[in-house]
This record gives structure tokens, sequence and C-alpha cells, in this order.
């Protein structure tokens, strides 16, 4: 995403390097930086967490992580010796201050060794609670004093409800400058997500009917076939409107509602962003009853697997009221958007998986074919398709071939794989490397992530205060609970899906 494209001499310390997210999204992404040219010589990834290990210990856990979950499979036995000459572990509990006076030493001792001053990214992959004590111990120990040289990088969750996202914002506020905070919201890294600005404000054709009188209502629908499995202990606590709504599903509404920014620089793009929250209807508790639906999955089979309900998964409330489906009506109230609802899904344990968004244009004013000629007729739409296939479809309707006259949908499709050899990175490949290279376009200010709490508390008010009777009311492998189906039929609308050939996974 970044325009500039020279990293300096950089220290990456990883809070939670023994962790599933290191091993899993964080050290693959940085070996692939460095596969690709992105890191520089004077590069040092240092790890920590509570566990002790050696060095050449650590470097064998992100070797296995690597394994496991790279995109381009095993690593290179060659590249990888290379790779791990940067690493390096130290062993520390993040509550212990001492422990930041050998993370000083530790930086001086790069520099020294380079010759040069160096950048420090301090990334926090560990549990929320840990994340004020963290900034807290780097701020005392002057380990962030430069900030132009030093930032700071938050994992989700980014708070718990309006309130703790509050408190963690103005504690990071008196420690650091907003520039040196880097929130990760991992969505806004996927390569399709990245695209819906470039094909939004690079493209004249559209603009015209990107708004009310050409729009009728917009889908985006994040479907995943996986259940909680292991994670209920956090999940519990979150639920689907939490975990994905507040900032994931937010954040593509955003992109799709946005003013055009009057340039690509970070603040004007969430500037424009930040706009549309703000914009968003609030919910009484009667919108919250009309607009809002949720689930819980129970047990039932996928893919011919026996699958536990939620309150089922291994360590789960049986009692549970956690939601593991949402849906959700919005409205952006502005001249562009006034009347035009944006349905918004999420849900575990669904008959696929998929992240869809879809504009839905109005019908034509007049149509001079005969009823009868119109084999399907469709509206127009427009699909970004983000995963697992990486497309833009505009569906049309078009004279199939033959002497009589019968009209029927077709896609136009921009096809990633089709378009481009070159293989498309993972999400934190680019967010890290933003990060690195100081830019901000692709995570979230503070001011966003507050607007969009500030957006969805009645409705988490209103779930929490009213234990939902049905649950669990959806089965696996289903599309969800039946009134998520009449949340958007009321209105003469369905929930659409691609078919099954494009990209099942
Ligand atoms: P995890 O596997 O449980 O790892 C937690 C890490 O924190 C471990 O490295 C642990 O190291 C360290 N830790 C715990 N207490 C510590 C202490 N007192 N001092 C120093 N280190 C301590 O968790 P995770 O799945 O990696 O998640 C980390 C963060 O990323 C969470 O905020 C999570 O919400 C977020 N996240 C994770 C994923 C994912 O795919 N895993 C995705 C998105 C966001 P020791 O045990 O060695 O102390």
């Amino acid at each position: 995403m970044s325009l500039t494209a020279h990293v300096p001499p950089t220290i990456f310390i990883i809070f939670g390097g023994t962790g599933d997210l290191n091993a899993r999204k964080l050290a693959p992404a940085l070996y692939h930086l460095f596969l690709d040219g992105w890191l520089p010589e004077q590069f040092a990834l240092i790890g920590t967490g509570r566990t002790t290990l050696s060095d050449e210990e650590f470097r064998g856990r992100l070797l296995e992580g690597i394994n496991q979950f790279s995109r381009t499979g095993k690593a290179d036995a060659k590249k990888w010796k290379s790779f791990a000459e940067h690493v390096v572990y130290q062993a520390a509990d993040v509550q212990d201050a001492a422990a930041y006076k050998e993370f000083s030493q530790r930086i001086q001792a790069y520099q020294e060794q380079w010759g040069a001053p160096a950048n420090v990214l301090y990334y926090l992959a560990v549990a929320p609670e840990f994340f004020p004590i963290i900034a807290e111990n780097i701020a005392k120990s002057q380990l962030a004093a430069d900030a132009d040289r030093t930032r700071i990088v938050i994992e989700k969750p980014f708070g718990h409800d309006l309130e703790s996202a509050r408190e963690l914002n103005q504690l990071l506020g008196r420690r650091f400058q907003e520039q040196q905070i880097y929130r990760i919201d991992h969505y806004l890294g996927k390569e399709t997500v990245q695209n819906i600005m470039a094909f939004r404000f690079a493209n004249a054709l559209l603009e015209p009917l990107w708004n009310r009188n050409y729009i009728e209502h917009v889908q985006i629908s994040v479907t995943e076939q996986l259940g909680v499995g292991e994670r209920s202990g956090y999940y519990d606590g979150a639920g689907a409107l939490r975990d994905m709504i507040q900032n994931h599903l937010l954040q593509l509404l955003c992109l799709v509602a946005m003013e055009p920014p009057i340039n690509f620089t970070a603040d004007e793009v969430r500037n424009r962003k930040v706009d549309v929250l703000r914009a968003m209807r609030r919910f009484s508790p009667e919108d919250v009853r009309e607009s809002t639906v949720r689930g819980q999955y129970g047990a039932g089979w996928m893919e011919g697997q026996q699958v536990p309900g939620y309150r089922e998964e291994p360590g789960a409330n049986p009692t549970s009221n956690a939601e593991t489906f949402a849906a959700v009506k919005f409205f952006v109230d502005n001249w562009r958007w006034q009347g035009v609802p944006f349905y918004v899904r999420t849900g575990k344990r669904l008959h696929r998986s998929a992240s869809l968004i879809t504009i839905q244009f109005k019908d034509v004013p007049h149509s001079i074919f005969p009823p009868e000629t119109a084999e399907n007729w469709q509206q127009n739409r427009l699909i970004i398709s983000i995963q697992p296939e990486m497309s833009i479809r505009l569906q049309v309707q078009a004279k199939r071939p033959g002497l009589d006259l019968m009209l029927n949908t077709v896609d136009m499709v921009f096809d990633y794989q089709g378009t481009y050899t070159t293989a498309t990175p993972e999400a934190y490949e680019t967010l890290l490397l933003d990060a690195m290279l100081g830019d901000q376009t692709l995570f979230m200010r503070g001011d966003q992530v507050e607007a969009a709490w500030d957006l969805v508390m009645p409705i988490l008010t209103a779930w929490q205060g009213r234990a939902s009777q049905s649950f669990p009311n959806y089965s696996a492998d289903s599309w969800g609970p039946e009134v998520a189906e009449a949340l958007i039929a009321r209105d003469g609308f369905h929930w659409f899906t691609l078919p099954l050939s494009h990209g099942k996974h």
C-alpha cells in the first residue's frame, strides 16, 4: 500500500513471541518480506515471552510456524538460515520493569553495531489485559521517546466496549503520539479490501452511480464454516458483534460508503472513514428489536462430520448467551446514502466460508422488453468477493445467443487469479511492511475505533440485558437463523451468495 519502499534499519520486538499469532501470522509474514527483499540488512527481530528459550530454540519454533502456516509452504533451508540470523529471543515477564532495561541495552547494541539509528516497533501480540502495562513500561523506560523512530502496534481486540476503548486510547495518548500508534484490523490489509478504494477512486465511471439515486441496497456478508473450537473462553465474553462487526465489517462498510478523500494520505483517508461512522444512524431499543438479529449455532453435520453446538464446545459455558451469528440493518444518514439500507451479517458454522460485498443497483425505470423475454431478470449487481475467491464482478442483463429474444444475467469479471500471475501477499505482510515504513493508512485511528464502539453499544447493551430464549437457533451448515432471512426479506431482498463454482474451500 505504501508509496515509499525503503525500510530503514529496524528492530522489531514481538511481545507474545512464543504465542499463536506470531507462529501463525507474524513470523510467516516477516519471513516473506525478507524473501521478497523488503527487509534491510540492518533488521533484527526480538521475540519475547515468559518461556525460557535459547535463541536457537526460539528460531526452531518460528521455523515450525512458517513450515506449517506459510503461504508458500515449507521454508527453503538456505533462505531460512539467512533470515534466522536476524532473530533473537529474550525471556521476560511484561510486568517486570527491569526487562525493559534489557530491551534498551539490546537496542543500543544493535545501533552501535549498525552505526546507524534504528526504528523500533513494539508489537503487542499478547492478551489485551497486558496492553496497558506494556505501554506504560515502554514509556517509563524511555523506549519510545523518539516519536519519529518508535511505534507501538496493538492487536485486536481494541477495547471490550466504548468505555474500555476510550480508556485504552487515553492511556496510549498520555504515553505516545497518535503517529506512533498502529491499531491493527487485519481485514484492511487484504488485497481485495485495499482494492475497494482503487476501484472506487481510480475509475470515473462509478462515482456518478455511487449514491442513493442508483443504489438500492448494500450487503456485507462474512460467513465462516469453522466453529469456535477451543476459543470459547475468549469468545464467550465477545460474541460476533464485538469480534467481527464492530471492527472488520464496519471498516468494509466505511470503504463502500466513504466520500472521496482529497488525497491518499493516512489522515485524509481516515477522516473520510470516520465521517461515515459518525453519520450512521444510532439505534433506539426499538431499532435493536426491529433491525438486528442474533443467533447461536446448535449441533449438526458439516461436510460429513458431526460437529458440536456452541454450548458443547470444549470449555464452553453450557448456558452461554454469546451470539455466534449477528445481522444488522444500518443506515448512513447523509446526502449520498439517505434511505439506502446496509445489511451486514456474520456468523460461524455456516454453510460456506465467504466474504462478499454486494452493491445492488435499482431496477431500470421502464422495461421495453416483454416479461416473457426475461429468463431470470435481475437488477445490476456489483459483487466484491474478498475471500476465498478474490474478484470483482458486475452482473448485467444480456441477450442470450439465439434467434429468439431471451434476456439473462451474465457476469463481467475481474478475477485476480486470471488477471495477475504474481502471488498475493497475506494481509499481515502488507500491514507489517506499512508499520515499518510509517504508513498508517490501513491502521485504525483512535477516533475511528471509538466511533465504531459508540455505534454498536446500544445493540450490545440490549443483547446483554436480555438473554436470548431461542439459543441455539440455527444448526451447523445452515445460513443462520431464520429471523436473519426475515430481516432482509421484509424489505423485499434476500441474502446473496456466490454460486459454489465461484470458489469454495
Ligand atoms: P497466545 O497464543 O495465548 O499467546 C500469548 C502470548 O503472551 C504468549 O507468547 C505468552 O508467552 C505471552 N504472555 C502471556 N503472559 C505474559 C507475561 N506475563 N509476560 C510476557 N509474556 C506473556 O495468544 P495469541 O493467539 O498469540 O494472541 C495474542 C494477541 O493477538 C491477542 O490479543 C489476540 O486477541 C490477538 N490475535 C490473535 C490471533 C491469532 O490468530 N492467534 C488473531 C488476531 C488477533 P509465554 O507463555 O511464553 O509467557
